[in-house]
Order: C-alpha cells, then sequence, then structure tokens
C-alpha cells in the first residue's frame, strides 16, 4: 500500500480485521453439516470454473467485471453466513495465481468485501427463510415472500460489495469522480444480470444440486462473452487515461469527418499538448506525472459533449474531434478546456502539481480536406500555441483558401 493516503491504510485494515474478527466467530459458532459442506464444495467448484474457461481468453490489466458472483450468491443466500466468508478465499487464490496478480492488498480487499457484504446477506435471508437448504424448495414454489427477500438480499449483497471496495478504490485514484466508481450504466446492467442469475442459480440449487450443471455451461458462456466484449473494448482503450488510443480515435474520427461530409455540418479537430510536462515527471518522478495526465484526462473528458471524440494521441498529447464545430465554437470549447486544465490541482507529497495545455484547433474544409490534413493543420496551430509562449489556443497561421 505504498504511497496511498494514511486514511485508505486504515480503512482496508479495519475492513480486513472486522472480516477475519466476523469469520473467527462464526467458524466458532456454526455446527458445519455434511451437505452444507457439499453444497458450498459445488459451488466453489462451479465459479472454479467459470474462472478457468475465461483464463484462456487472457485476460489484460483494466478488466474489471466477471460474473462470478452469481456463484457467491446462492452460497450467501442458502447457507450459513460462515460459507459466504470462506469461500471467497480460494477462489480468490485462484484468481490471483492462474489468472492475474493484482495487488495483493486489493485481492485481501475484495475477499473480505465479498466475505462482509456475504454474510450480511446470508444473516439477513436466514431471519426471513431459517433454513433454506434443508427445508427443500417448498418456500421457493409456496411463499413468494421469500423470493423477494431473496432478491433484496441479493441486492444487500451486491451494494455492500460495491460500497467497500469503492471507498478504497475512489481513496487510491482521487481524480476519478464518485459516480464513475459507484454508477455507470454497463456495470448496473452487469449487476443486474449477476442478481437474476445469482437467484436464478439458487432456486435450481435449492430444488436439486445436480441441476448447478445445467446452469453451469450457460453462466461459463455469458462470463466469456462478457471477457471477450471487455477485451475488444481494452483493444480502443489507452489502458492510462481510459480515453480511446490513438488508433480507435482515426478510426472513429475518419466515420465523423464522413457524416460531415454527407450532412456538410462543421467539424473542428483539437490538438491539445501538456506544457512543460518533463518538469512534472523530472521534479515529482513518473508515478506524479501519470496521475497528473489522468487528472487532465478526466478534466477533458469532462468538459466535452458525449458525441465529441476524445483520444490520447501520444505521451502528454490529447485530440479532440467535435462534430458540428464551427471556428468561433471550436475556439471557445478550447479555450474552457484550457482553463479547466489550469485550476487542477493534483496533490503530490506535501504539495498540488498544476499543469496548462496548448491547443491548437482546426477547422474542416478551412484547414484540411481530410483527417491527414486537418492534423496536420492542427499540429501546425499547436506549435504555433507552443512558440508564443504556451497555455494558449491557436488556429493555423495560414488559411487555405476556398
Ligand atoms: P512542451 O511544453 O514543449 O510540450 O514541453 P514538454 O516537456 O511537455 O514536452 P517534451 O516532449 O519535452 O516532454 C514530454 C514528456 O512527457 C516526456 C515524457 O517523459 C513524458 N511522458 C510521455 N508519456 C508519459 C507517461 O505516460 N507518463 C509520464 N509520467 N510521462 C510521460
Ligand atoms: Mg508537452
Ligand atoms: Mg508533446
Amino acid at each position: 500500500m505504498l504511497a496511498q493516503p494514511p486514511w485508505l491504510v486504515v480503512y482496508v485494515s479495519l475492513i480486513v480485521a472486522s472480516y477475519l474478527w466476523v469469520t473467527v466467530w462464526q467458524v466458532a459458532v456454526t455446527g458445519f453439516r455434511l451437505w452444507d459442506v457439499l453444497t458450498c464444495v459445488a459451488l466453489a467448484l462451479c465459479c472454479a470454473v467459470c474462472v478457468e474457461a475465461s483464463r484462456r481468453l487472457g485476460i489484460p490489466a483494466g478488466i474489471a467485471r466477471d460474473l462470478l458472483s452469481a456463484w457467491w450468491l446462492p452460497a450467501a443466500l442458502l447457507l450459513p453466513p460462515v460459507y459466504a466468508l470462506l469461500m471467497p478465499v480460494p477462489l480468490q487464490v485462484l484468481l490471483q495465481y492462474r489468472v492475474r496478480r493484482a495487488l495483493l492488498y486489493r485481492r485481501v480487499l475484495v475477499t473480505a468485501a465479498l466475505g462482509l457484504a456475504g454474510a450480511a446477506a446470508s444473516a439477513v435471508f436466514h431471519r426471513v427463510v431459517p433454513e433454506p437448504l434443508a427445508a427443500g424448495p417448498r418456500w421457493v414454489v409456496e411463499d413468494q415472500r421469500a423470493i423477494l427477500a431473496a432478491v433484496g438480499c441479493a441486492v444487500l449483497f451486491i451494494v455492500l460489495n460495491l460500497l467497500i471496495v469503492a471507498v478504497a478504490a475512489r481513496g487510491s485514484s482521487p481524480q476519478v469522480r464518485w459516480r464513475d466508481v459507484l454508477w455507470t450504466r454497463e456495470s448496473f446492467e452487469l449487476d443486474v444480470v449477476e442478481l437474476c442469475l445469482g437467484v436464478l442459480i439458487t432456486i435450481c440449487c435449492v430444488i436439486s444440486p445436480a441441476l448447478l450443471l445445467l446452469t453451469l455451461p450457460p453462466v461459463v458462456l455469458l462470463q466469456r462473452s462478457l471477457m471477450h466484449q471487455q477485451l475488444q473494448a481494452a483493444a480502443r482503450t489507452d489502458a492510462k487515461t481510459g480515453l480511446l488510443n490513438a488508433g480507435a480515435w482515426q478510426r472513429e474520427a475518419e466515420t465523423e469527418l464522413s457524416r460531415s461530409e454527407r450532412s456538410h455540418e462543421p467539424l473542428a479537430v483539437l490538438l491539445i499538448d501538456i506544457d512543460y510536462f518533463k518538469r512534472v515527471n523530472d521534479t515529482y518522478g513518473h508515478l506524479t506525472g501519470d496521475q497528473v495526465l489522468v487528472a487532465v484526462a478526466a478534466t477533458l473528458c469532462h468538459q466535452l459533449r458525449d458525441y465529441d471524440v476524445i483520444g490520447r494521441f501520444g505521451g502528454e498529447e490529447f485530440a479532440v474531434l467535435l462534430p458540428g464545430a464551427d471556428t468561433v465554437e471550436a475556439c471557445r470549447v478550447a479555450e474552457r478546456l484550457r482553463a479547466r486544465v489550469r485550476r487542477l490541482a493534483v496533490p503530490a507529497d506535501d504539495n498540488t502539481v498544476s499543469v496548462t495545455i496548448s491547443v491548437g484547433v482546426a477547422l474542416y474544409r478551412t484547414h484540411g480536406e481530410d483527417l491527414i490534413e486537418l492534423l496536420a493543420s492542427a499540429d501546425l496551430a499547436l506549435y504555433r500555441a507552443k512558440e508564443s509562449g504556451r497555455d494558449r489556443v491557436c488556429l493555423p497561421a495560414v488559411r487555405k483558401s476556398g
């Protein structure tokens, strides 16, 4: 946990200590029954099969989501809390050593979060249905309240788990907004899918654990297609900033340019370069430099409309395409970006780091007839901005006639 804020170290320690304390307490008070143990092992094996099946896709860093909660949830709902506390341990070890090495404290925190969230869901659900597994499938068929309670406890599990991890994620990346950590549309959709799968597998498991064999193939397939989607997204994205990478930006820009050609709408390109960025690295170190890059990227992103296209073009250089923007609008947006970046203060050591940007603006048809020409013009404009003192917005010096 090097270079993390002290409160984050305390927070993670508290969560892990609570997890250990609750686990020891539950191990001491639970009477382990063979059928419960076998059910837990069966669910853990299904989860392990999912992990192994998606491992072969080759998961790069940055792939964040999986559907494994579909297996944690039945264990939490059907078995006493101790199983929800213990089950994540072997599976997180498997993920750590077979799939991807995460920072150890993150892996431990994820294990503790899953365990605590599962134990809470289990404790609440067992108050509504005291022996969900031993009572057999009757409660599923006859007691609508119990199904509602299962859904409610699944929501509790997902929300608690998310909250515990999100506080730490925000703590280690303060430049990321709460909203992005807690709620994005894709992650919400995935949570809903996980919840539905988890409750359905729970019901199958109550009817007969042998039905797990029928639930496994569709979950594996879903998990693999989710990984595939994320791999495709990762191939388009710059891992450091989360923006489009240069190749993906150019492809999207070409599409926008064709659209603009058909619709005769204006379109502008901005090339943005951080001023004296080498000094930031030299003074505060490369890691702080990276944080500044991420903060600048986030600031630029938040200032743009959904349909503007922003990418990281090179080291500390960004490209923005503004569909529908004429000269006045493009310069107005560029000025706003410049002013916002100027106000950034990224924490470093006992200090804060501020940077400025220079922006070159080029207009479709006025400064170039295709993307290559537009980028060359924007680059010239950027050079002018640098030459005339930096921290400013410039258009190319010579306009093409016609
Ligand atoms: P100018 O105002 O002329 O743009 O000066 P500059 O120092 O920003 O430009 P220069 O091209 O001399 O230096 C760019 C620096 O950006 C050098 C390089 O080490 C740094 N850089 C490039 N990519 C990254 C990165 O991913 N992380 C960090 N921390 N630094 C990077
Ligand atoms: Mg620079
Ligand atoms: Mg540069």
